[in-house]
């Protein structure tokens, strides 16, 4: 009997010799229990091996071999970030599958939202975008809400079958996946990864107890997302970590809102009017003329316009969107850092970096 002492998660035997090797833990860990290795741990908190990207091949192969394969599918999405955090196609890929929306980050939609209204507007834009899923589950998988619902939901339509759970990154999926590991089992150390067939791909498998499994596929960067182009610290400043508080401003045409350095918006026409700004708390918006904006944006980049935290700013790479509100109050979406709510009748000119999608879409309120 040997008494090599091997990681909870995938079984390999400890070492602290070799970081790139597996079984890899500092020295510090090795006497510990319930220990797991690197690759493991930075698996399952930071998704960071599996993180693929949208256009991967092996993503693809992995989600048209699942077409094959009996079992349902959780798409985890950011309620915050709806188009930014869809998987195109995901319906069609995965054939006949169902399908349930698992909708995170509900904390921070302001309370006074209507969550029915919320529920019914994720199906209109889900419809809009070729989807009808089986179910949707308003959750939050940080502060544990909507867990039990979702959970029930996913056993109600499983019928015995496996679970797999894809989205793309910064959805909360690990977060998720933590919550239902605490839940479903109550213990860490039977977790396991698996290797998808045909793929460089791999799964976190969670027992499901009757001899089927709830897999977490990789995490598929999307690239058009606002967090993909700041730096950590300033990352904290943009995603919202608590209840968004509206903030609304009273604009007349020709005035402009700088929302941190990142993004400028230029109230063009439609007469005096609200936009009510769905952002981060942390996040500095400040009002200017819009003759002055310009000038304003090359001076106090970095200062009074931050994040970003520097003058490295890229002024060369901005995109100018021009945005027509016409039947109803719409959201125009800034991917990754939020939302401004504007009534029908204005016109509007955005200038964020181009990798940023920017678009407008129904209003959630
Ligand atoms: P993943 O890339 O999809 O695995 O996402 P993570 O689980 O790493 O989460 C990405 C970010 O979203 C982290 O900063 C989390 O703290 C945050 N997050 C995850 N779930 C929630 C949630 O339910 N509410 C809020 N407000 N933030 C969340």
């Amino acid at each position: 009997m040997s008494n090599e002492l091997r990681c909870i998660g995938c079984g390999a035997v400890l070492q602290s010799d070799d970081p790139n090797q597996a079984g890899y833990v500092p020295k510090s860990s090795l006497n510990k229990e319930d220990v797991i290795c690197k690759r493991c741990f930075r698996l399952k908190h930071y998704n960071e091996i599996q993180d693929v990207n949208m256009t991967s091949d092996d993503f693809l192969t992995m989600l048209n071999a699942l077409s094959d394969r009996a079992g349902i599918i959780v798409n985890v999405i950011d309620v915050f970030d709806f188009q930014g955090s869809w998987i195109n196609g995901l319906k069609r890929i995965v054939g006949n599958k169902k399908v349930i929306l698992a909708a995170n980050k509900i904390d921070l939609l302001p309370k006074l939202i209507n969550k029915n209204r919320v529920e019914n507007w994720i199906k209109h834009l889900a419809k809009e975008l070729g989807m009808k899923p089986d179910e949707v589950i308003l959750i939050s998988a940080e502060k544990n809400q909507g867990i039990d619902a979702l959970l029930e939901s996913i056993e109600a339509l499983r019928h015995g079958q496996d679970v797999y759970i894809v989205g793309t990154t910064n959805v909360g999926k690990s977060t998720l996946i933590n919550k239902l590991i605490e839940r479903s089992i109550g213990e860490k150390d039977v977790i396991t990864t698996s290797h998808f067939p045909g793929t460089t791909l791999d799964l976190i498998d969670i027992p499901l107890g009757d001899g089927t499994f709830m897999y977490d596929t990789p995490g598929i960067i999307q690239a058009h997302q606002m967090t993909h182009y700041v730096t950590d610290d300033e990352l904290k400043f943009i995603m919202p970590k608590e209840e968004i508080k509206p903030r609304n401003f009273q604009l007349n045409e020709g005035q402009t809102l700088f929302l941190g350095g990142l993004v400028r918006v230029d109230y063009i026409s439609g007469g005096r009017r609200s936009l009510n700004c769905f952002v981060s708390n942390r996040l500095n918006i400040h009002r200017t003329k819009t003759v002055n904006a310009m000038d304003l944006w090359h001076r106090q980049i970095g200062e009074l316009l931050a994040p970003p935290g520097d003058k490295g700013f890229d002024f060369n790479g901005l995109k100018r969107h021009t945005l027509s509100v016409r039947e109803q109050k719409q959201d125009i979406i800034f991917s990754g850092l939020g939302f401004i709510t504007v009534e029908e009748g204005a016109v509007i000119e955005v200038y964020a970096p181009k990798q940023v999608d920017v678009y407008l879409r129904p209003s959630i309120l």
